[in-house]
């Protein structure tokens, strides 16, 4: 059993700003580094994000922008870190490739993979899409045009060097089929399975002529030569925690049998983390570096769509996360997108869908079961939390199933799980509903009236547990919230304040 955790985002393309995928990413891997924390233990966690610097398309925007490649990125760079400030992101390390840890460490394992003769140099014809960096093979060409973004491809003969997929593909099928949680979710395990036996995988082409492309990281055994973007770009989940000592092997606290080593990305950067990454690794493997294992987990999320579209600068219809963390609250918006929308599927984002969430389970059920049980302990005991003294048979019964909450939502948040926060959440809030239908099925008001001043004291003790236990389990997705509960709650003496979750009643959609 792994008892640490190391999770990471993929490094995000600095060639635009962050929109809302970039932070559904990062929210989700943020929720799980928090909950792994508490679970074992804040120095067991160690989580990653970073930006990814290099590449053609970075060249020509800050050719664009009349500022060189290195400033275009220092500049872009920081929007994502003052996101990441703004929605609470509680990253250990922001790794960039352009930094020289990063830079040493994909050099070295280039170096080693061209001695052990993995990499190799050859002559490369084919079709390439420059907006894409991508050389196509004729069979995928759609009409002479790139099959990803219909532009024109041109013919390209260039010498360059390979990276030997192919000789890893059986071993790759093999690995996938006898590790369940390798890929997830299993739609996304299967379509890379079929994909890998019904294609032969063609070498990959690992460098770029600095002719062509000069940003990016030089090749020691060939100086014309500049490494492919996305081999600088997946070695980041190394460079960040570890480096290659003087006999090759790679030494990191993170990347060892201890760890569980989780990738969460988008399904577009699939083939990539699945096919290219675990191959690379084996290869490290094969040319004797010890202390690389491969990531035990990548897990590919859906997207986020506007009215069943992607979300995209041409489209215009690109929602912006600063707009709606600033318009309903960070809190809020972290819920929204881990709640609304099961883990690995598509979905719409609509201000509509996110208001109705709000004012039923935010205002409503939490907020709502906060504020009326803090009430009460006002109106009834002067503020003090009373002391359970007996307890009946409905008391107990949803005393039990408190006690079960941290179990059930550590279950959800499994990788076997598929990082369920949709059902996490519904766990938490089947408890919160328990007790609010505890309070209209109690009649507190009655039981006072009555003088049953024993029944009014457990009633209240039990609905503050409920609140300190939900309250707790929310945490890694409400950070602020949790932390407002555990004030109001105090010890002993509560500290009641506003309603948490005010309705938002002007913004109601019209009929
Ligand atoms: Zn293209």
């Amino acid at each position: 059993m792994a008892n640490k955790f190391y999770i990471t985002t993929p490094i995000y393309y600095v060639n635009d700003i962050p929109h809302i995928g970039h932070s559904y990413t990062t929210i989700a891997a943020d929720a799980l580094a928090r909950f792994n924390r508490r679970l074992l233990g804040e120095n067991q966690v160690w989580f990653l994000t970073g930006t990814d610097e290099h590449g053609q398309k970075i060249q020509r925007a800050s050719d664009e922008a009349k500022l060189t490649p290195q400033e275009f990125v220092d500049k872009v760079m920081v929007k994502f870190k003052e996101l990441w400030v703004k929605l609470d992101i509680s990253y250990n390390d922001f790794i960039r490739t352009t930094e020289e840890r990063h830079i040493k460490v994909v050099q070295k394992a280039l170096e080693i993979l061209y001695k052990s003769g993995d990499i190799y140099e050859d002559t490369y014809e084919g079709w390439y899409c420059t907006p894409c960096e991508t050389f196509w093979p004729e069979t995928q060409l759609v009409d002479h045009f790139c099959p990803d973004c219909h532009r024109p491809v041109e013919r390209i003969s260039e010498k360059n060097f390979f990276l030997k997929l192919g000789k890893y593909q059986q071993d790759l099928i093999k690995y996938i089929e006898e590790h369940k949680n390798f890929i997830r979710p299993d739609f996304r395990r299967n379509e890379v399975l079929s994909f890998l036996r019904l294609n032969k995988l063609e070498d990959l082409c690992i460098s770029r002529p600095k002719e062509r492309l000069s940003w990016g990281i030089p090749l020691t055994f060939s100086p014309g030569h500049v490494t492919y973007v996305w081999f600088d770009a997946l070695i980041n989940y190394m460079s960040a925690v570890g480096s290659f000592d003087e006999k090759n092997n790679y030494i990191s606290k993170w990347w060892d049998n201890e760890t569980e080593v989780v990738h969460l990305i988008g399904k577009d950067i699939l083939r990539h983390h699945a096919v290219y990454w675990p191959i690379m690794l084996m290869a490290l493997q094969q040319a004797g570096v010890k202390g690389v294992k491969l990531p035990d987990t990548i897990f590919a999320h859906g997207w986020w769509l506007n009215k069943d579209e992607k979300m995209s600068k041409s489209r215009g219809n690109v929602i912006s996360p600063l707009f709606m963390a600033d318009k309903f609250g960070v809190e809020t918006y972290r819920y929204f997108l881990l709640r609304d929308l099961p883990f690995g599927l598509d979905g719409n984002f609509s201000e509509e869908a996110f208001i109705k969430r709000f004012n039923s389970d935010l205002a409503n059920d939490l907020g709502n079961l906060v504020y009326r049980t803090l009430t009460m302990v006002e109106k009834y005991f002067q503020g003090v939390v009373p002391e359970f003294s007996s307890s009946g048979e409905r008391v107990k019964e949803i005393a039990a199933k408190l006690a079960a909450l941290p179990k059930e939502v550590e279950n959800s948040l499994k990788a076997e799980s598929d990082f369920n926060f949709v059902r996490a959440l519904e766990n938490i809030w089947e408890k919160i509903n328990l007790a609010n239908k505890y309070v209209e099925e109690t009649k507190p008001w009655n039981l006072a009236k009555e003088n049953k001043t024993e029944e009014l004291k457990n009633f209240i003790r039990l609905l503050v547990e409920a609140i300190r236990k939900t309250g707790a389990e929310i945490a890694p997705f409400m950070p602020r919230t949790a932390g407002t509960i555990n004030e109001e709650l105090g010890s002993g003496t509560i500290k009641k304040g506003k309603p948490l979750f005010p309705r938002i009643e002007d913004q109601k959609p019209k009929k």
